[in-house]
């Protein structure tokens, strides 16, 4: 069994800017950990682009066919997946991180099962493997819990974070949802990690990480909340979410250890320099506010009309394409499948972040 923790992931959910402001920090153990955090997210680059090219090898079918999740603890160690806890129709157990993997990867699952009559991440009933306490060797062969979640092209993997900024990873319903949705991606139009593609990536997988909870709360548009990660921080007045798609740039401000969110919220200050492979993080915010534009302007539930036309876009992208491909597609899927008042209402949109 190889030693992996983030062996091969595709996509983390704490994102590379954050990480490299931790190792500023004034704090020393919050310095260490960052640091550990980023040569460990370098050595795995070249299995990211394996496992993004290759999913199907990935995936592990479903025994019945239908909703099958597995559930392990790794137990503070690096090695995945660790021992199996919790298996399809187990009994809740003592631990609340297993049942929130089991929980929220099967709500992840009703939501595309019933709104998009999709099978699983790869439409074929693939299982759901998560491991939680997920460790990572602090270069001293002592191991500390990780300060991330990420999705390996096969399986989640949750840490339990520092205790300081972050906790237990699957505590947000969003961020299982945001994981899962980078495997449907991988058996769909498979962005390409980096630029405008990736920050594509990035943005579908905070699109149906959110609309899966705000289905699972039934919550409107209008009232629904479009953060990412909430549950996963510590609380403090400097910080409330990871992103938030409404007002990108806005989640986190003069943070401690984190400093301010640096999302661009429109095309006129959208980042194209090489960090955070050419900000596929950063520029998510453009979409994403985007997003929620057209979501409020059609009213009701996001899932309904948005999702369906963002659903069926994911499906016909392409791994190249662009945000104005992205929002010449949109709006021509709400014409032909919800008629001219919606098409209008996506232009309108993408026009008030500069697309
Ligand atoms: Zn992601």
């Amino acid at each position: 069994m190889p030693r992996v923790a983030c062996r091969r992931p595709i996509q983390c959910i704490v994102p590379p800017y954050m990480v490299e402001h931790m190792a500023r920090s004034a704090d020393p153990k919050l310095r260490e950990r960052a640091v550990v955090d980023m040569a460990r997210s370098s050595a795995v680059r070249a299995v990211r682009t394996f496992s993004q090219q290759m999913p199907a090898l990935l995936a592990t079918a479903s025994p019945t066919g239908r909703k099958h999740r597995l559930v392990y603890d790794a137990r503070k160690k690096d090695v995945l997946p660790g021992k199996l806890v919790r298996a399809e129709g187990d009994p809740k157990t003592a631990d609340p991180c297993v049942n929130e993997a089991y929980d929220y990867s099967g709500d992840t699952f009703d939501f595309f099962l019933e709104r998009f009559a999709r099978n699983s991440l790869d439409d074929d009933g693939m299982t759901l493997i998560s491991s939680v306490h997920v460790g990572e060797a602090d270069g001293r062969d002592r191991f500390q819990p990780m300060n991330n979640a990420f999705w390996d092209g096969a399986q989640m993997a949750y840490g339990d974070g520092d205790g300081e900024v972050f906790q237990c990873f699957t505590r947000s319903l969003d961020v299982v949802a945001h994981e899962l949705t980078h495997g449907v991606q991988a058996f769909t139009s498979n962005l390409a990690y980096r630029g405008q593609s990736g920050a594509l990536n990035e943005h579908f997988a905070d699109v149906f990480g959110v609309l899966v909870r705000q289905w699972r709360r039934k919550e409107s548009a209008d009232e629904a909340s479009w953060l990412v990660g909430a549950e996963i921080l510590v609380a403090a007045k400097t910080r409330r979410a990871i992103r938030d798609m409404e007002h990108p740039g806005t989640a986190y401000a003069d943070d401690p250890a984190l400093g301010s969110d640096p999302q661009p919220d429109h095309m006129d200050r959208i980042y194209t320099g090489p960090a955070d492979s050419g900000g596929v993080h950063l520029n998510s915010g453009i979409p994403n506010r985007a997003f929620v534009l057209c979501a409020q302007s059609l009213g009701g539930p996001a899932w309904e009309t948005p999702g369906a036309i963002w659903y069926e876009a994911l499906l016909q992208l392409s791994r190249t394409s662009q945000f104005s491909d992205m929002a010449k597609l949109t709006a021509q899927i709400a014409g032909d499948r919800f008629g001219a008042a919606t098409k209008k209402a996506v232009r309108a949109a993408w026009k008030k972040v500069g697309l």
